[in-house]
């Protein structure tokens, strides 16, 4: 059986892949660094010899700042073509400032761990594909599915070159599902398949008063506070269930299905000590959801920063010309960013005092403008992505998780994320790809942080899940065509 040999020369590479795994982590290829350009390059490059070594077409694609790594290998006949996407580039890392207790760019193993900047985010995750494509190469004359690989250099300043040349190589990039490996099992021996994400709609809202400040021993009393108003409106934004109190806002939300609640309620997690790692007395939210569902599968609205009046030190008895808030909103399927935007806007014209003007849009200048830029209007076209969720009875969810299964030698959890992976939204919009998210690290490797690390075993267990899905896919694609 091919898929067993492909097992065994993993197996037997342990020692290589691990050192290659050095190689990669001592070039510290930190994107937002200009003077570190040269390292980032050297970093694509390596991870370009590495693609063509494992049997694909690969080469750099120049952008207007960092290169993607772009390699193929086509499809046998009749066969799907998995993407592969991940990134190269790391966060900075500077050891005087955030107490690393190692050189970041000095790879150390200790406790079965691999110490290193980007060891878990994103090198060690990603090299786990590149592998797994070597190995189906070298042991069984390649993979039985087409590959394509996206590797970019610019995940950690946000991807600016990423999306316009997704959109411009549509033809290029077609592929029939997306494989990241860029985040977290739930936790050590609980190997996670993510199959939701929550969207965001982003936005300020700002109440004039005013055309100045004016003294508040003089003036207060006949005008209408423009920071008086703008509290009004939020403390209503939420009802006293802890429901958001927008119209409209839970129309289109999808309800969280029985298996969901089931597999959510009987993960390992306590409140009290969730509480007490947040530093907070006691957690609220919307009533008759558990803390996961709420943080994963229910849509929230945040203020995000609140500015206006006097911030200085001591007093000054002024009444603010103007007043804002940034607002934060968590949408989840099948919520429509557009729909609740104008949602906002009803409930904010309804709950608005007279005696102000106001406008909502686009995050602007907030509490250091001035001036002009405080009056300016704000763009009407607030940063909004929806949420996204695999639905379970895809074919490539069941794959990616037979792949963990037999990878991890555990069945995976099923887990939604509170967060917004913009990457995932870019292949979705534009090829109309779903993305299978199986993450390989754990959630104290720390990420962004001193002394990131990687488990080395699952590593191992990432490059074998990594090898099993291109396995499963076929078996799907073959399923189906029977
Ligand atoms: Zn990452």
């Amino acid at each position: 059986m091919r898929t067993e040999q492909v097992l065994a020369a993993i197996e037997r590479e342990r020692e290589r892949h691990e050192r290659e795994l050095v190689e990669l982590l001592r070039i510290p290829s930190v994107s937002t660094e200009p003077e570190r350009a040269q390292q980032v390059r050297r970093a694509a490059e390596w991870v370009r010899r590495a693609l063509a070594d494992a049997g694909c077409q690969a080469r750099l694609v120049e952008t207007a700042r960092h290169p993607i790594v772009y390699a193929e290998r086509p499809a046998p006949s009749g066969r799907p073509t998995v993407l592969v996407y991940g990134h190269y580039d790391v966060q900075p890392a500077d050891p005087e400032r955030d107490g690393w207790s190692r050189p970041p760019f000095e790879p150390v193993i200790a406790g079965g761990n691999i110490y290193a900047r980007g060891a878990s985010d994103d090198k060690g995750q990603m090299l786990a594909w590149v592998h797994a494509a070597r190995a189906w190469h070298q042991a069984a004359g390649g993979p039985p599915v087409g590959l394509k690989f996206v590797i970019e250099g610019e995940e950690e300043i946000g991807s600016p070159n990423l999306g316009p040349w997704i959109a411009a190589h549509r033809d290029l990039l077609a592929a029939d599902v997306v494989a990241i490996s860029d985040m977290d099992q739930f936790a050590p021996g609980m190997p996670a398949l993510t199959y939701g994400l929550r969207g965001l709609l982003y936005v300020e809202l700002r109440v004039y008063g005013p055309a100045e400040d004016l003294h508040s021993g003089i003036y207060g009393g006949a005008v209408m506070n423009p920071a008086t108003a703008l509290c009004r409106v939020l403390g209503r934004l939420h009802d006293e269930r802890g429901r958001v109190a927008v119209d409209g806002f839970y129309d289109e939300v999808r309800p969280l299905e029985p298996w969901e609640r089931e597999m959510f309620a009987a993960l390992p997690h306590d409140d009290a000590r969730y509480a007490a790692e947040l530093g907070v007395p006691a957690l609220v939210g919307e009533e008759g959801y558990s803390t996961l569902e709420r943080v994963w599968a229910r849509p929230t609205l945040e203020v995000n920063g609140l500015f206006g009046g006097f911030q200085g030190p001591g007093a000054k008895t002024v009444l603010p010309g103007y007043a804002g808030a940034k607002l934060s909103m968590r949408l989840v399927p099948d919520q429509d960013p557009a729909k609740v935007y104008a949602g906002l806007r009803r409930t904010i014209e309804r709950l608005m005092p007279p005696g102000v003007r106001w406008d909502l849009g686009a995050p602007g200048p907030g509490a250091t403008a001035s001036g002009a830029a405080r009056r300016a209007p704000l763009a009407q076209s607030p940063e909004a992505a929806p949420a996204v969720l695999l639905e379970r009875s895809s074919p490539f969810a069941a794959a990616a998780a037979r792949a963990i299964a037999a990878g991890f030698g555990r069945e995976p959890v099923w887990v939604r994320s509170g967060g917004t992976i913009p990457v995932v939204l870019l292949f979705k919009q534009h090829l109309g790809l779903d993305a299978v998210l199986m993450g390989y690290g754990l959630p104290d490797d720390n990420k962004h942080g001193p002394d990131e690390k990687l488990c080395l075993e699952d590593f191992h267990r990432g490059c074998r899940t990594s090898a099993l899905f291109f396995a499963e896919v076929a078996r799907a694609a073959g399923a189906r065509a029977g």
